[in-house]
């Protein structure tokens, strides 16, 4: 009997901005729209239907610039976003305490369990309530003596970006540029390095997809963790500032660490567009890519639902039993489904956070 039906194996997933699309819909009282059913790509209802069983849900402080100016620009055939200035302490730290309260409601709710351990995951994927992972992406409401870390990890954060593309005290990430390489800028800072350490004794799992490559190298450095990029795509497929050369997947490879594929249609396209007609064989074009150079047990999927335009056949979490099917008709098997789905999730997070 086929392992792969329409609904599983369970997605698990390396990136949603779920909880800034809530905080823009209201904070907390928008909770329970989540369970009911909202505007966007991801909510119960559709996680249901769709066969989504949790992932890394992001908290991130928006800068004020308008998205719909920016994915607009990068419709164009060559782009360089001017990157927002950087966000003070005093500022970041409100929005990540109001972003973390709408996942605590969410949890609440019944809706998540907040994962601290695979177990966790394991436990809320067999239980039908969807598992999420704390995480932050771009560092800036956290302190350079790192007081806010601790006590973040204390809350159940379990996965940071010490970056978003904006540069903070932490390092400098990477801006949104078509055609680019990733070397764009300086890698991080002293703050960085000792940030880098710290999550690594706590067992914070590090995201490296916004950093720029100097950031990245030097991580590679300094980390005694696999290296993982939650939302990331194959450079030599689209020629994207965002997207990881076959030398950053060498090192990713070397570490066992991991990659998520971005459904964000800029980054899987060979144009860099920021157009949503994209079919899912160029999805599966960059996983043959990233499995012929990291292998088959570290390549998962980092849909960005909630946070970028994606392709029109997998546009809300409900779609996702064309992307199985999709996979299916391309060749791969029942092993190697549920493996890029959410086994190779676990695994690297078993090795990160330890068992
Ligand atoms: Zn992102």
């Amino acid at each position: 009997m086929a392992l792969t039906d329409s609904l599983h194996p369970l997605v698990f997933d390396g990136h949603n901005d779920v909880l800034l699309k809530l905080y823009r819909a209201g904070g907390v009282a928008a909770a329970e729209s989540f369970v009911a059913g909202c505007p966007g790509a991801l909510d119960v209802p559709a996680a249901r239907a769709g066969g989504f069983g949790g992932g890394f849900f992001a908290v991130f402080v928006p800068s004020p610039t308008d998205l719909a100016v920016k994915f607009e620009e990068m419709t164009k055939p060559e782009y360089q976003l001017v990157l927002p200035d950087a966000i003070d302490w005093e500022d970041a730290f409100p929005v990540v305490m109001a972003q973390a309260a709408i996942l605590f409601e969410l949890e609440r709710l019944g809706a998540v369990k907040i994962c601290r351990t695979v177990a966790d995951i394991r436990a809320a994927l067999a239980s039908g309530v969807m598992a999420a992972i704390f995480h932050i992406e771009g560092a800036e409401a956290i302190d350079a003596d790192l007081h806010t870390l601790e006590v973040l990890y204390q809350a159940g954060l379990r996965s940071l970006g010490p970056v978003w593309s904006r540069p903070t005290i932490f390092g400098d990430g990477v801006p949104f540029r078509f055609p680019s390489s990733p070397d764009t800028g300086a890698g991080l800072t002293d703050a960085g390095l000792r940030l880098v350490k710290r999550c690594n004794q706590l067992r914070i799992m590090l995201d490296l997809s916004h950093l720029n490559e100097a950031g990245f190298w030097d991580v590679a450095r300094h980390s005694d963790a696999p290296l993982v990029a939650t939302h990331s795509n194959a450079h030599v497929l689209c020629n994207h500032s965002r997207n990881l050369t076959d030398k950053q997947l060498a090192a990713i490879a070397e570490t066992d660490g991991m990659v998520g594929l971005n459904f964000a249609v800029a980054f899987l396209r060979e144009d860099g567009k920021m157009l949503a007609d994209v079919p899912l064989t160029q999805i599966l074009r960059h996983i043959d890519h990233l499995i012929a150079q990291v292998g088959e047990d570290r390549v998962g999927l980092g849909s960005d639902y909630d946070g970028a335009v994606v392709p029109e056949d997998v546009t809300r979490v409900s779609g996702l039993p064309a992307l199985r099917r999709a996979m299916q008709d391309h060749g791969y098997g029942d092993a190697l489904i549920a493996k890029l789905c959410h086994e190779n999730w676990l695994r690297v997070l078993e090795k990160t956070w330890g068992g």
